[in-house]
């Protein structure tokens, strides 16, 4: 018998699944029914759709049938079924490209964690937790041969020819010691109740049932009961459902152990007849800053399932949702190509993310609430200001940044609730470290106004903001920048015609290493600070860009020198003839104000030595 052995990512992730996620082995059935569920979904939509499929007699059911003395347990489908390829493919190596990754995850902190199986397409080997041998029969629809796959779940599998009646899958589990106790109804009964109520076909329960007739005599009968709802679970009345339904039916819709923030039930009639049902996980899918991520929404027409894998379902920054779609309004063998610019659908789409962010709007009035929502979504909510032109007004209520004036976060509109009278702009700060944008002098002036400075930490908040050119009235603008002095009414022309000399002389001792000098009306305590043209990326912004690769399309941009001439040092500068001492001064001002903003020396030995030479002086 030819033996086919796992491929190596497949024993591992066997020997972890076995091992690691052993507290919560009951949930293999879920996966197996799951599965089951998912090859009628195909199976019903190609009899729909697909000639060569409309002959075949199809009334879609899963069967679980049990032996309490042989220890086996066997879960059918009469759903689309493996051809030889598929049982070798599909239940011998791993689908999704993110496995690797999920293996070196499961190793850490969330070794125990049984949600992520199923979300990585693992489903079918947590088999292996209750069995120590397992057989699948599976024969494809439409074709005439059956297989026979047999594995211990350790070495590898063997796949030989095998005579079977009807399409579908049949599995056979030979229970280990661990796993005898799912060879029993009321087990069983329970397990399909709490993951798998509302999966959309019957699922039939085979047992027998030991009686005495009349004359006292035992008889066995055999018996079948459905043990499921088994009915599209958004198309029942909203009226009719409870806050406990639709968490139950989150659960079976996402495998997710824990209560969605949030759940949001449409159903619309009228011009456009459509149903959705969308959830808000508590946690973030961990693949979704990955570009292979998994959509979270699923298409059905009619209660027929058309796909789960479309990313055009919803725009991206909301792939966090979880879902259903389902339309009275398209033709069931809509292709793939068509969905995309399907008008229908697209109006569907736009409508569902209004829906959407009015609920988080809603959401944000709970600060509590609000807060453990941002502090999981709110970098997406961002990527949507950037992303979503039509819906960025909304989108603007819904973020946060943390402030100069408080510890928590806080909206654009607190913002201007806390604004001075006469103020008609927003200031934020963007970098990359929160201690050191809080401590920057680029923020002093403000601290003396009381004027209050958005703080923006976070990598893609720089080119979120500036794409932002307003909120409502107000302007948004960075202190990082050059022009904001502008506007504070700090402006001496007087001292800027005194200080022209100095700031020539200081440009003259920079040269290259800076766009300008100029005199600051924003610094109060510090001698200088660095800032950036207007129009330029900040300094931390460059950096991100360089990290990223992203600077060959870009010429370096040089940032400006301010001083304070309210300062001493300053001051005494001014006095000061063309000396070396002259010099070292400048350099010093200027890398000391590189420093406070987190900006890494070129040569920080240089730095040292000329600082050293000062303190010598001084002493
Ligand atoms: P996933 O279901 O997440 O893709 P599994 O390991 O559970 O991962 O299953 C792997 C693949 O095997 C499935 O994608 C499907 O193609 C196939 N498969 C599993 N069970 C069945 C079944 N009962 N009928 C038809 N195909 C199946």
């Amino acid at each position: 018998m030819p033996k086919h052995v796992f491929k190596t990512e497949v024993s591992q992730l066997l020997h972890l699944i076995i091992h690691s996620l052993y507290s919560n082995k009951e949930i293999f059935l879920r996966e197996l029914i799951s599965n089951s569920s998912d090859a009628l979904d195909k199976l019903k939509f190609l009899s729909i759709t697909d000639k060569k499929f409309q002959k075949i007699d199809f009334q879609p059911k899963i069967d679980i049938s049990f032996s309490e003395d042989n220890n086996t347990l066997t879960i059918s489908d009469n759903g689309i079924g493996m051809d030889k390829a598929d049982l070798k493919d599909n239940l011998g190596t791993i689908a999704r490209s993110g496995t690797k990754g999920f293996i070196d995850k499961l190793t850490g902190d969330t070794k125990k964690d049984s949600n992520l199986i199923g979300q990585f397409g693992v489903g079918f080997y947590s088999c292996f937790m209750v069995a120590d041998k397992v057989e699948v029969f599976s024969k494809k629809a439409g074709e005439s041969n059956g297989h026979k796959w047999k594995s211990d779940g350790k070495t590898g599998f063997t796949i030989l020819s095998s005579d079977i009646d009807n399409h579908g899958t049949s599995i056979i589990l030979y229970l280990n010691d661990e796993g005898k106790e799912f060879a029993n109804k009321w087990r069983i009964d329970s397990i399909i109740k709490k993951y798998s109520n509302h999966v959309s076909f019957p699922i039939f329960l085979h047992y027998t049932e030991k009686n005495t007739d009349e004359n006292k005599q035992e008889v066995v009968e055999d018996k079948c009961d459905q043990m499921n709802e088994a009915s599209a679970f958004w198309k029942k009345s909203k009226s009719s459902l409870k806050k406990k339904n639709y968490i139950e039916f989150y659960k079976t819709l996402t495998n997710d152990s824990s209560d969605p923030i949030l759940y949001i039930h449409t159903q619309a009639e009228g011009t456009l007849d459509y149903t959705t049902l969308f959830y808000i996980p508590s946690k973030a899918p961990f693949d979704i800053f990955q570009s292979d991520y998994k959509p979270g929404v699923k298409l059905y027409v009619k209660r027929v399932f058309i796909t789960d894998d479309d990313k055009d379902l919803m725009p991206t920054y909301l792939r966090f949702i979880k879902g259903v779609i389902d339309t009275e309004d398209l033709p069931l063998n809509i292709s793939r190509e068509i969905l995309q610019q399907n008008h229908i659908l697209s109006k569907i789409k736009k409508n569902s993310v209004k829906k959407i962010l009015s609920e988080f709007k809603k959401l944000s009035k709970d600060k509590v609430k609000y807060s453990i929502f941002f502090n999981e979504y709110g970098k997406l909510i961002k990527e949507g200001i950037y992303q979503d032109f039509e819906n960025r007004e909304d989108l603007l209520e819904l973020v946060r940044y943390k402030s100069t004036n408080s510890d928590g976060l806080i909206s654009f509109n607190e913002y201007v609730d806390n604004m001075n009278k006469d103020q008609k702009i927003i200031y934020y700060i963007t970098g990359t470290n929160e201690k050191t944008l809080r401590s920057s002098p680029l923020t002093e002036v403000y601290r003396k106004k009381n004027i209050e400075v958005l703080i923006l930490d976070n990598d893609i908040d720089e080119i979120v903001i500036s794409s932002i050119p307003k909120y409502k009235d107000y302007e948004l603008k960075s202190v990082n920048k050059s022009d904001v002095n502008d506007d504070l009414d700090n402006v001496d022309s007087k001292k800027e015609e005194k200080f022209k000399p100095l700031t020539d002389r200081i440009k003259n001792v920079l040269k290259d290493r800076v766009k300008e000098v100029n005199l600051s009306s924003r610094l109060m305590d510090s001698p200088s600070c660095i800032v950036v043209d207007q129009n330029d990326p900040t300094i931390q912004m460059q950096e991100i860009m360089k990290r990223m690769g992203n600077m060959d399309a870009m010429p370096e941009v040089k940032p400006i020198l301010e001083i304070n001439p309210n300062h001493k040092i300053i001051s005494k500068m001014d006095k000061m003839g063309k000396t070396k001492k002259f010099k070292d001064i400048c350099y010093l001002l200027f890398e000391q104000a590189l420093l406070v903003e987190g900006i890494d020396l070129s040569d920080p030995a240089e730095f040292v030595s000329k600082l050293n030479t000062a303190l010598e002086k001084s002493l």
